[in-house]
């Protein structure tokens, strides 16, 4: 899970995020890599967020849309 912050900002469009009480009040996409050895970012850890607004649009540009797979629960 997200570590716990006072305010989360969308790292596309600087949107803040609703937090109430420590809970997103509205969901997000969270971006994680640790680049390793056979890229040019030698062992960096690069993380984000994204808006849902910002995430349709950064996937509306994909060649191949991504994967859907209904989920009856939510984990
Ligand atoms: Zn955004």
């Amino acid at each position: 899970m997200m570590k716990e912050k006072r305010e989360l900002f969308c790292n596309a469009c600087g949107k803040k995020i609703r937090i109430e009480n420590g809970i997103l009040r509205e969901d997000v996409f969270e971006g994680k890599k640790v680049w390793g050895y056979f890229s040019d970012k030698d062992a960096v850890y690069h993380s984000f967020i994204l808006c849902e607004e910002c995430y349709d649009k950064m996937i509306s540009g994909f060649s191949i849309p991504v994967e859907e797979t209904a989920v009856t629960e939510l984990i």
